[in-house]
């Protein structure tokens, strides 16, 4: 963990023009922070195809910071895939975030040619070669489908040595699930930066359905407190933000090697933990 840590700023494609004009604002003002990157999430089944690419592409060239695409391959053929991955090369894209995602209820069984990441990882190094700098998920606290603690992190090693150049993890609350998650790949050979990915808190209610489905747990002690809070919006912010800037720290200082913020589309939630952490670019 010795490179220069990096921070960044995940969006996700809106459905509307207005969305999108709104999104574009927010990443004007996060720009001028200097991130390292941007990314933008990808509909498992490529129901966000043509959003995601136009989104990437003004990003990286309207507003200049590199953005990289989020590409996953349960639902989508190895041809879509290609062409995909082709017009990102085109266009100059050179960071990709490689999943396996999660079909939508009603979508059925994955019936894409690839079942899992490190089937993508391996496409893509064949199609691309080094081209793409590749990004993977980790899960500190395990993701949900996985059978035992210990596939998941076999499952994740693999992955890694597939060719990815770096991770970036599901959100949690809890730092030492990071830094034993860390420690344990290391042992295994993995040396990729493993980057904490970062939900600010900001309304209870959707945090907690969100955390419940993708595996992330609220601690006791911070559920509570958000429940007691109630309707007062500004009294969850202001905990949230020093709840989520501690962990931050405590994550750098423990040799995190950047941070990667769930924008959730806002510039508010994200600033305000870095500018409480202070991060210089
Ligand atoms: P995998 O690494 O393939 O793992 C999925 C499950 O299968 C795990 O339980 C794992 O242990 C197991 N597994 C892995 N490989 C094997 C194998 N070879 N054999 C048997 N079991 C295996 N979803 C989206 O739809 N779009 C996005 O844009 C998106 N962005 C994300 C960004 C980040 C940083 C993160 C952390 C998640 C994101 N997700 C996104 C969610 C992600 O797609 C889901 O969590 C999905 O369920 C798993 O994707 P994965 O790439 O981690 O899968």
């Amino acid at each position: 963990m010795s490179q220069e840590r990096r921070y960044s700023f995940e969006f996700f494609p809106t459905k509307t023009e207005a969305g999108h004009e709104k999104l574009m604002d927010v990443a004007r003002q996060l720009a001028t922070y200097n991130p390292d990157f941007f990314s933008c999430t990808y509909g498992a089944g490529g129901s966000t195809r043509d959003r995601t690419l136009n989104t990437v592409l003004q990003l990286d060239g309207e507003i200049k910071v590199p953005t990289a695409p989020h590409l996953s391959c349960v639902g989508d053929s190895k041809a879509e895939l290609r062409e995909l991955l082709n017009l990102y090369k085109n266009a100059g894209i050179k960071r990709i975030v490689a999943l396996r995602g999660d079909l939508p209820s009603g979508m059925g069984m994955a019936s894409g040619e690839l079942r899992y990441a490190n089937e993508l990882v391996e496409f893509i190094r064949t199609e691309t070669g080094d081209h793409f700098h590749i990004e993977i998920a980790a899960y500190p606290e395990m993701h949900p489908q996985a059978r035992n603690f210990e596939d998941d992190i076999a499952n994740f090693v693999r992955k890694a040595k597939a060719g990815a150049d770096s991770a970036i993890t599901q959100y949690f609350f809890n730092a030492d699930s990071y830094f034993y998650f860390v420690e344990r790949v290391q042992k295994l050979g993995v040396d990729i930066p493993v980057v904490p990915g970062i939900m600010p808190i900001t309304n209870y209610s959707k945090l907690a359905r969100f955390s419940d489905a993708c595996g992330a747990e609220i601690p006791r002690w911070v559920r509570k407190q958000l429940e007691a809070y109630g309707d007062d919006a500004d009294s969850i912010r202001v905990f949230g933000e020093q709840v989520i800037t501690e962990m931050c720290e405590r994550l750098l200082q423990g040799g995190a090697p950047g941070l990667h913020f769930y924008s959730m589309n806002l510039a508010g939630p994200s600033l305000a933990i870095w500018n409480n952490l202070k991060l210089q670019r």
